[in-house]
């Protein structure tokens, strides 16, 4: 399928559906209505089929999507064509366990090497993957063809393994250290900050309000 120009919000929301579906396969059976789909993640039926339109899902909605088909569409539209392999920087609390989070689950996301300076870590596996010293960065992240990492290191030391990261053949960024990464323009990061996050529930929680689309 060839890939359109999507918003992020789109790439998110395509990949909860996708979620949604496979953990309701059974609820839908074959077939499935954009309103089922939007209905079990929060959504309006016009934004699912806006969505499924924009990456050219070609199913009907009157008579209900084929679930395997659409499966198979998102997964086109969504993963890499074999797998993806990332790596962690920052194999301390947060790195373990999202190392423990990613390893053995059934998606074409591998988690493959994982970095520190820590000498204490260096040479150990963390659920199954070996954490190398941040100096072999480019020989690892080359030899294992990575080009997408999560950085979780203390955020004081986040631009500097970012940009070692770049230097290293790194496009891709998952930063969890909280501050703001000043990298090129072609090099996609994305932020996960759970305080922000929890700031928004508090905020919204206080209004009252509850947020009705993503
Ligand atoms: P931690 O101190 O347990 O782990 C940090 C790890 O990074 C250590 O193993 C340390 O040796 C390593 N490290 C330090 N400098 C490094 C460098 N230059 N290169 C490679 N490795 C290096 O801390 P933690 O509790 O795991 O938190 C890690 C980061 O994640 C912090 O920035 C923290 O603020 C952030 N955090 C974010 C969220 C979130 O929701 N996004 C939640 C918890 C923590």
């Amino acid at each position: 399928m060839k890939k359109r120009k999507v918003s992020a919000r789109s790439v998110e929301r395509l990949s909860i559906y996708r979620r949604a579906l496979l953990h309701g396969l059974q609820e839908y059976g074959a077939s499935v209505y954009s309103h089922e789909i939007a209905h079990s993640c929060q959504l309006t039926a016009a934004q699912v089929r806006r969505d499924l339109m924009a990456i050219g899902y070609s199913g009907n909605p009157n008579s209900g999507y084929n679930v395997k088909r659409l499966l198979a569409s998102l997964a086109a539209f969504l993963d890499c064509h074999n797998s993806c392999a990332v790596a962690i920087v920052g194999m301390g609390y947060l790195g373990r366990a999202i190392a423990a989070h990613l390893t053995g689950r059934p998606s074409k996301i591998r988690l493959t090497a994982a970095f520190d300076v820590d000498l204490d870590k260096i040479g150990l596996t963390f659920s199954g993957v070996r954490c190398h010293s941040v100096r072999h960065m480019p020989e690892v992240l080359a030899d294992k063809h990575i080009e997408i990492a999560l950085i979780t290191v203390p955020a004081e030391q986040a631009q500097h393994v970012a940009e070692q990261l770049v230097a290293a053949g790194v496009v891709g960024i998952l930063n969890f250290a909280p501050v703001v990464l000043r990298l090129h323009e072609r090099i996609y990061v994305e932020n996960i900050d759970m305080i922000v996050s929890l700031e928004k529930v508090a905020f919204f929680a206080r209004a009252g309000q509850r947020r009705k689309a993503r």
